[in-house]
């Protein structure tokens, strides 16, 4: 299970996240929406343990988050970065491995079984610049995966793919999410995307980043582009989500509200 309490986190003078609180259930597909700025991928980043919290504290399974925790694993939106291309697909997707100790034999085993997991059997010995937008994306997902981590965290994955691959990816990633039972924190800005493939989602409101809503999503747990998104429920809920995230701010929110805060400006 994962805990964040009280959190905030601050850049300088500009204040991103202010006392947020979330417990996720483990195994729970949990999606992140809001504008741009409202410190979606800083709370994702003190998730990881890539940056620390200014205030309050992350912890899984009840041990504080310090460091990047072993069992975790990241997907960001940018593939073409985030591959090393004088790798192979393979050698990519086995990476994580070396810190689990196993021989090169048992690596490259388990590199095949989780390219095959994400419908890419056959592109082991390929380069990921060979590879188009989505099935480089199938290999960081992949990669993301392969040492089986507790916690999965997305930073808009699919945000950079056309919509056809992108609906390929999100049935994809329900899939995996079914077989393999992580819980999953995937930060979009997607309404339709984040109702989509969520079991609950949760709105930030920007200035400072903060809750603003928190909306279970009941819909049946098999998913379908076509039936899912045609389901009264789902308009019902897409509906809800957009209404939060574009709500104003809510009165007496404090000085950030009045004076929204730029990028990587100090005093
Ligand atoms: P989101 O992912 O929702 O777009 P971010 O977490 O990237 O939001 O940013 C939240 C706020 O923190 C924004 O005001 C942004 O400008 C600021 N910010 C993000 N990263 C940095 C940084 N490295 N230095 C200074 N300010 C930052
Ligand atoms: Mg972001």
């Amino acid at each position: 299970m994962l805990r964040i309490e009280g959190l905030g986190h601050r850049y300088g003078a500009t204040e991103a996240l202010r006392d947020i609180e979330l417990t996720v259930p483990e195994g729970q597909l949990l999606t992140l929406v809001g504008p741009s700025g409202c410190g979606k991928s800083t709370l994702l980043r003190c998730v990881a343990g890539l940056i620390g919290p200014s205030s309050g504290r992350v912890t899984l399974d009840g041990v504080p988050v310090a460091g990047v925790p072993e069992r975790l694993g990241v997907v960001f939106q940018d593939y073409s970065r985030s591959l090393f291309p004088w790798l192979t697909v393979r050698d990519n997707v086995a990476l994580p491995l070396r810190r689990h100790g196993l021989g090169r034999a048992e690596r490259h085993a388990a590199a095949a079984r989780m390219l095959a997991q994400v419908g890419l059997e056959g592109a082991e010995r390929r380069r990921p610049w060979q590879l188009s937008g989505g099935m480089q994306q199938r290999v960081a997902l992949a990669r993301a995966l392969v040492a089986r981590p507790s916690l999965l965290l997305m930073d808009e994955p699919f945000g950079a793919l056309d919509a056809r691959t992108r609906e390929d990816l999100e049935d994809l990633l329900l899939g995996l999410h079914r077989a393999e039972g992580m819980t999953v924190l995937l930060v979009t800005h997607d309404i339709d995307e984040s109702v989509y493939v969520a079991d609950r989602v949760v709105v930030l409101a920007p200035g400072p980043g903060r809750v603003r809503a928190d909306l279970p999503v009941r819909l049946p747990a098999e998913r379908d582009q076509i039936a899912t998104r045609g389901l009264p429920e789902f308009t019902e809920l897409r509906a809800a989500v957009g209404r939060a995230v574009r709500e104003g701010p809510e009165p007496g929110a404090g000085p950030g509200v009045a004076a929204p805060p730029r990028a990587g400006v100090e005093p």
